[in-house]
């Protein structure tokens, strides 16, 4: 009888299942609705203990579950959490935020009475209080040195492309998708390589970036040696069409969306290091068209990004004012060279921690402008120099950049790739 029984169950979810499979995804969405609202009003309707009842059988599974797993799936399963909590902050409106942000307190404060911890108070104030040189805003009992005094004065960064900010702000799927993944996207529109031992911290908690050891930047050859693995600045000399091909394709880039890529791809229309490229392409070419037309063998063209920018221009270069084109061995070679790209090849060249093209190169959804990072020629305002010291350095560029001001700021809305940009300047 039993056995008969566990049959028909048997097959009734076997006809379940391939009944399920073949529904459509709105179908699929309008029965996992009604799943919940039946659960809901099942919820309803019991009383105090069968809730307890119900709790403690759901934690208990849980806990069941969470024992079993092996460390590699209890990554995952964090991983998983982290994303869906993610997703659906996202996705909240204002008042479900609220909520949201009030159950949350109520549980924590749940949490400390049933430990009978006490909740120790530090506050400190309300960040209102402005730098009367640089307009920083801190908190009123934070010690913050936005400008060293006034000392240091940085360009504002130019305007971040209108349909990037966007996306920051969008509640929809699209700009849930971009924030989600927005290390992704940066990689897959970065000029140079990003090598490094990513080791998040263990445990649940909110998404961190951690590292192991040192990181590498490598800056990208001009063509890869495989048409299909074309990364990095090789991406910026062919079709768009085909560069987000290439880049939809890329496994790592498997939850970005094509209608993403299009548009950082449009913000990144003046992006001085893909004018860069562009010009190494043309002056490649033209010079193939030449040795075909001399009958000669075309001659080797490099680029070699220039160290030290004039100061006139040092916030929002040009690609002309980044880099110059050489062609040929004998083309005399800069005596200061920062960087330098060959046409194809092993060869490659290591960005340097202390270049100033590292952000740019690196970060261009921080700096689709292609701003510079720190280099040696800033220098303090003329009021404020001492006879000693008159050069802005690393540690002073980068407070002023972190500091918090009015205004739109992609840095400060950036997430994870704030917090990857961040562990990389330490
Ligand atoms: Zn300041």
């Amino acid at each position: 009888m039993d056995e008969r029984r566990t049959q028909q169950r048997e097959a009734a979810r076997e006809r379940q299942r391939i009944r399920r499979q073949r529904l459509r995804e709105e179908e699929r969405q309008s029965i996992r609705d009604r799943n919940r609202q039946r659960m809901q009003q099942k919820r309803r309707n019991m009383s105090q203990d069968e809730r307890e009842l119900h709790l403690d059988h759901l934690r208990n599974r849980d806990h069941v579950r969470r024992n079993n797993m092996n460390m590699e799936e209890r990554q995952q399963f964090l991983e998983n959490m982290r994303n869906r909590d993610h997703v659906r902050r996202n996705n909240m409106n204002q008042q479900e935020r609220q909520n949201h942000l009030e159950n949350e307190r109520n549980r924590v404060q749940r949490h400390r009475n049933a430990h009978n911890m006490e909740r120790q108070i530090y506050y400190i104030g309300a960040m209102d209080v402005q730098c009367q040189f640089c307009r920083a805003l801190r908190f009123q009992r934070e010690q913050l040195n936005c400008c060293h005094n006034g000392k240091v004065m940085l360009p504002p960064l130019q305007d971040y492309p209108e349909n990037l900010r966007l996306l920051f702000d969008a509640n929809n799927a699209e700009g849930a998708n971009f924030r989600q993944n927005i290390s992704n996207y940066n990689s897959a529109f970065a000029f140079a390589s990003f090598g490094a031992n990513i080791r998040p911290p263990p445990g649940r908690g909110p998404y961190c970036f951690g590292l192991e050891g040192q990181t590498y930047h490598y800056a990208s050859n001009l063509h890869a040696n495989d048409p299909e693995e074309r990364r990095y600045g090789q991406l910026y000399i062919i079709e768009t069409n085909k560069a987000i091909h290439n880049r939809v394709n890329a496994p790592e880039n498997a939850n970005c969306l094509v209608s993403v890529f299009q548009k950082i791809n449009e913000a990144l229309i003046n992006n001085p290091y893909a004018a860069a490229y562009h010009n190494m392409r043309d002056i490649e070419q033209q010079d193939q068209e030449r040795a075909a037309i001399e009958n000669v063998s075309p001659r080797k063209v490099t680029m070699h990004f220039i160290p030290g920018p004039d100061r006139r221009t040092y916030n929002n270069p040009s690609g002309n004012e980044i880099a110059a084109i050489f062609v040929g061995d004998d083309g005399a070679p800069p005596v200061h060279r920062d960087i330098i790209v060959y046409p194809i090849g092993q060869q490659r060249e290591r960005i340097a921690y202390i270049s100033c093209h590292l952000d740019p190169m690196v970060y261009p959804l921080l700096f689709p402008n292609g701003e510079l990072g720190w280099h040696i020629q800033i220098v303090h305002v003329a009021q404020r120099q001492t006879r000693v010291r008159t050069k802005v350095t690393m540690q002073e560029f980068y407070s002023y950049r972190l500091a918090i001001r009015d205004g739109f700021s992609a840095l400060h809305r950036a997430g994870k790739l704030l917090q990857q940009y961040i562990v990389e300047l330490m």
